[in-house]
């Protein structure tokens, strides 16, 4: 007997939705597998939020299917969805305690009164609060709400975990954090985790695969390596890290391939060796590119150091990681630039 194909935990099947005379998302087909970890990325009003909203129930496409486990939850409410919803607004009852915050949707399943407080115990252990179940979520700090909200989320243990920009209000160390804490869990839990965000780091550290968005629709997905370092267009290039586009960049790019029509070539500014004219050539001499520019601009951001390059009619952005011993290039300075031509990547317009 042939066994049967397991069914993807999230199907959208053509989704359609319309505000309006907007299109939010348009044509959208996008499967999420078991356990799997998607975010979905853009920039504002591209589509995000909408795509969540569809699934978690809130809204319903004009055209479309979205099936989870193999079934059309057209027809199921969001309540009656098994979904664990973490909003970037924590969304806690401000009325209610910590524990009574938690146990609010066990008591909505009909769950008994002891059962409730041994999963309570348990959580709050697992988000390090367990000294916190008496307070208010007035009384505490950003992070501490937004660990109960992820408690709060996971508690009911529910098939699948929906992020809205879920750590947007919180600072750099804290976010960070938190990312640790939310990968730790999924990986834990093994949750199918839907996440919506317009922070590239939080979606490249966290994800199993990213979508890009653009104008309601998908514009590229893929590992969150892969999507990194070929990105298929000038979009995704620039909306995921740096890119120096050399686009009639005034200077001969040189190429091993030939290029193919429609693209432009594109080269990451960690992939640039910056040096001093006379300098000792690190790369391959064989898949090497040099050029001689003059620094524009040197900004220092802690472990690194960007420098904005004038080479030809371009403006080259190198990152250099800050290390012992090496030479600082100020304004004014003349330097030599050499790559790799097999870091050049093309993409289409
Ligand atoms: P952001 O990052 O700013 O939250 P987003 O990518 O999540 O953006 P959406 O909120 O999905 O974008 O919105 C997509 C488009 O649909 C936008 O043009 C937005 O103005 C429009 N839109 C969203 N919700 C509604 C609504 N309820 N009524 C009318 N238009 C809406």
């Amino acid at each position: 007997m042939k066994n049967k194909p397991i069914p993807a935990q999230i199907e959208f099947r053509d989704v359609t939705k319309i505000y309006g005379q907007v299109a939010a998302v348009r044509n959208l087909s996008l499967t999420v597998g078991r356990g799997e970890f998607l975010t979905i990325l853009g920039p504002s009003g591209c589509g995000k939020t909408t795509t969540l909203m569809l699934l978690a129930g809130f809204e319903a496409p004009n055209r479309g299917d979205i099936l989870i486990a193999g079934k059309s939850v057209a027809a199921v409410p969001s309540y009656r969805r098994d979904q664990g919803i973490i909003f970037q607004s924590y969304a806690l009852f401000p009325h209610l305690t910590v524990r009574r915050n938690l146990e609010f949707p066990l008591e909505m399943r009909g769950m008994r009164a002891a059962e409730r407080a041994k999963r309570v115990d348990r959580i709050l252990e697992r988000v390090h609060l367990d000294d916190f179940g008496g307070r208010l979520p007035s009384q505490l700090s950003g992070g501490q709400q937004q660990r109960v909200a992820l408690a709060r989320a996971l508690i009911a243990d529910p098939p699948i975990l929906l992020l809205d920009e879920p750590l947007g209000a919180l600072d750099r160390n804290l976010r960070e954090q938190m990312q640790g804490e939310i990968k730790g869990l999924h990986k834990e839990f093994g949750i199918t985790t839907v996440c919506v965000t317009h922070d590239q780091e939080e979606a490249l550290t966290l994800s199993d695969r990213i979508i890009v968005m653009r104008a309601g629709r998908i514009e590229q997905t893929d590992t969150p390596e892969a999507l990194y370092d070929r990105p298929a267009t000038r979009f995704v290039a620039s909306f995921l890290g740096e890119a120096n586009i050399l686009e009639n960049p005034g200077f001969n790019v040189e190429t091993d391939a030939a290029q193919p029509s429609g693209t432009v070539a594109m080269l990451r500014p960690e992939r640039i060796w910056v040096a001093a004219p006379a300098a000792p050539k690190r790369a391959d001499a064989n898949n090497r590119q040099s050029v001689s520019g003059t620094v524009d601009d040197m900004i220092y951001a802690g472990p690194l150091r960007k420098y904005h390059v004038r080479v030809g009619s371009s403006l080259l952005v190198v990152r250099e990681p800050v290390a012992s011993g090496q030479q600082i290039f100020r304004p004014g300075d003349e330097v030599r630039l050499d790559w790799l031509r097999s870091d050049l990547r093309f993409v289409t317009v």
